[in-house]
């Protein structure tokens, strides 16, 4: 038995054309179901749904033999025990330093000012200001981070950025590019060795169906 790792929204619907194209079809769609496991028309392959920051865990502890994940995900897990054999291309953005529209970052940053930074992705942006030798006090959230610098509770945010429309509406704008995401398959390690005759195909499949 092979079992996939997903979350549901963006990435379950990016992946099921490449489950298509591996002949992978759910029996059932997740968003109405409650399911947790859902069986698919080959009978060794299943799919689980776990939050999208969950999904490293599973596959590293061999809970699933695959997943997909964001590139932002898997920086904030570390990535231990995962083999990342294939940027998919789906779930395109951006992780981005954004403030409020009156701030003015640059000379913040310059007069080397102490930064207040929300954000979900504490590994990441603690890394990036690191690197750049900028003091920041980390606040963790777990969503809505576009708030937190309207009420005070930070001068910035590090989050994701596609379109831009929800900094737009909410009079934030984008002051630095950290890096570009994308969703990655990741296989545990140890299953690739001994589901090797199953896995490795599926690998192929998927990384031919990739679209750049
Ligand atoms: P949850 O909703 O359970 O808190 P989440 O917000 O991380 O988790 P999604 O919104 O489904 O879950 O995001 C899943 C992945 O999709 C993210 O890890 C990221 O890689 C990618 N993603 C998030 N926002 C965007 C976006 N606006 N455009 C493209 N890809 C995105
Ligand atoms: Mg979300």
């Amino acid at each position: 038995m092979i079992t996939i790792a997903l979350s549901k929204g963006r990435i379950f619907e990016e992946t099921l054309p490449l489950l298509q194209a591996a002949g992978i079809r759910p029996t059932e769609d997740p968003e109405p179901s409650r399911k947790l496991i859902l069986s698919t028309n080959r009978p060794d392959v299943r799919l689980i749904i776990v939050r999208a920051s969950d999904v490293p865990t599973y596959v590293q502890y061999g809970a699933a033999d695959l997943g997909i994940a964001g590139k932002d995900v898997l920086d904030e897990h570390g990535g231990i025990g995962l083999y990342q054999p294939l940027d998919l291309n789906i779930a395109r953005c951006r992780m981005m330093v954004a403030v409020r529209n009156e701030f003015d970052y640059d000379s913040a940053v310059r007069q080397g000012a102490r930064l207040r930074v929300a954000t979900k992705y504490v590994q990441t942006a603690r890394e990036h200001f690191a690197a750049k030798g900028v003091h920041v006090d980390l606040i963790k959230l777990y969503g809505s981070m576009e708030l937190a610098p309207l009420v005070g509770l930070s001068d910035a945010i590090v989050d994701l950025v596609s379109s831009g429309n929800t900094l737009k509406a909410n009079h934030l704008k984008a002051v630095e590019n950290i890096s570009a995401i994308s969703s990655r398959l990741v296989v545990n390690q140890a299953s690739l060795k001994l589901k090797h005759s199953t896995i490795q195909p599926m690998l192929d499949i998927f990384s031919k169906a990739v679209t750049q």
